[in-house]
Formats: structure tokens, sequence, C-alpha cells
């Protein structure tokens, strides 16, 4: 296969045709944009897993996605997509950089869902910026903007319903969108590496805050997510 592109988490290789790419999750654990890594055999097996049933919902919700089908437990075929330069952070509940920032304490439940834009940028460390400077910077336009905050809004109210299926309240996440055929797609992925997931009774965290905050039994969160996760979808 001819690789086109090697990142933190994930490698992206050729297709089956100029239209699609493949998608291989890797075990390979990153945190502080790269200074903390490890390997964690069945990550990638897991995120893979959870990604697939998550965009498979949403797809049936009617949210577009770049997934076009699975192809192993590490893998699929997704459409190739001109990535907006934009990471959508979603917040439910205080949590991580927001209570940080707004002295928010951890696990305060927000009176409306926060939408937030960061600037994609490993160099820069994804800063967070607002409509005005994204637009002034010819990052996006206010239309593409616009677009991003309903689909986010969206999926959020399809997702929080899900976890909570699942017994797991949904507390943050991130998304990523890309422009294919003139539309906006749901791109990346949607799993416990991009979204904090606690137990909705305990509080436990199943989210890469606990290798994050080297907490232990990262594998054992993922796998716990996976399996409410089936069960909530009846799979
Ligand atoms: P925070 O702003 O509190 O660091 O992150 C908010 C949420 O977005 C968390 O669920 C976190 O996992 C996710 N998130 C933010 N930036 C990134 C990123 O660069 N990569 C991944 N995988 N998730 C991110």
């Amino acid at each position: 296969m001819q690789k086109l592109y090697e990142g933190k988490s994930k490698i992206v290789y050729k297709g089956e045709d100029d239209k699609t790419c493949i998608i291989s999750y890797k075990d390979t654990a990153t945190a502080g944009n790269g200074a903390k890594k490890e390997d964690l055999p069945g990550k990638g097996r897991l995120n893979a897993a959870i990604s697939n049933l998550i965009f498979e919902y949403l797809a049936e919700n009617g949210v577009k996605t770049h997934l076009v089908k699975v192809l192993s437990e590490t893998s699929v075929l997704a459409k190739i997509a001109e990535i907006v330069q934009v990471e959508v952070i979603v917040r439910n509940v205080a949590a991580g950089s927001f209570s940080k920032k707004y002295g928010v304490p951890e696990g305060t439940s927000l009176k409306n869902t926060v939408v937030e834009f960061c600037l994609k940028s490993d160099e820069l460390g994804d800063p967070m910026i607002n409509d005005c400077q994204l637009t002034a910077i010819g990052v996006a336009t206010q239309e593409e903007l616009d677009e991003l905050k309903s689909a986010a809004l969206k999926i959020d109210s399809l997702l929080t319903s899900l976890f909570l299926k699942a017994g797991i309240r949904l507390i943050d996440y991130k998304l990523e969108f890309g422009k294919a055929d003139g539309e906006i797609i749901l791109c990346d992925e949607i799993s416990p590496d991009s979204c904090r997931l606690w137990d909705a009774d305990t509080d436990k965290k199943l989210d890469k805050d606990r290798f994050r905050r080297d907490m232990g039994g990262v594998i054992e969160g993922y796998e716990e997510v996976l399996k409410r996760l089936k069960e909530a979808l009846g799979k």
C-alpha cells in the first residue's frame, strides 16, 4: 500500500481510486502534542471499533461522514476530503482546558452546549480562535463556520443520547470536518482518544485522560466503552 501520510495515531494510505483513502489506526498513544508517547497494544483496534460504531450511527441519523466501509479490525476506507483546518471542540460538562481557563470545577454541568474553534496547528499547539479571526486569516468562511457549528450541535444531541443509553456521560470531545464533492463531511475519528467519557453513576474516567494523567487502566476503559456502546446499539 502506498503511504500518503502518517500522523500520531493513524496512517493514511492510497485507496481504491483517487477519491478514497485507507485509514489505519495505530496502537501509539500520545499526549501533550507528542511530548508523552507510549505503545498501548489493542488501542488501535478499540478506537477503530468505537469510532466505526459512532460514525455508522451518525450516518443512519443523517450526518454526512467520510466513512465508506470497514476494511479490517484496524482499517477503514474513507472519502478523501480537504480537511478544514479547524478543530471543533464540543463541551457539555466543564473539564480539561475549559476548567483551567475559566475556573469552573471539573464535572460542572454547563447550562448550554459550548462549541469552540481551535486552529489546527501542531506547531502553535492548536490555539483557540474565534469566527472573526478565522475568517480574517482565510481559514474558513462564516458560512462554513456556521455549518460546522450546526453540524456539531446536531452530532452532540445524537451522541449525548447514545452515550446516556450506554451509561456514559459525554463530557467533551473534538470533531474534524473536511470538504468533499462540495459538501462538508465529518472526518477523523470519534473515540476515547478524542472524547472525555465518564461512567454515568461513578464519574470514573473511561477515556484518554487515564493516559494523560497516568491513571492506568487505559485499555480497560476503552474496552468498557466499546462493550457498552455495542449493548446500547443492540450490536
Ligand atoms: P481540552 O480543551 O480540555 O484539552 O480538550 C477538550 C476535548 O477535546 C477533550 O475531550 C480532548 O480529548 C479533545 N481534544 C482537544 N484537542 C485534541 C487533539 O488535538 N487531539 C485529540 N485526539 N483530542 C483533542
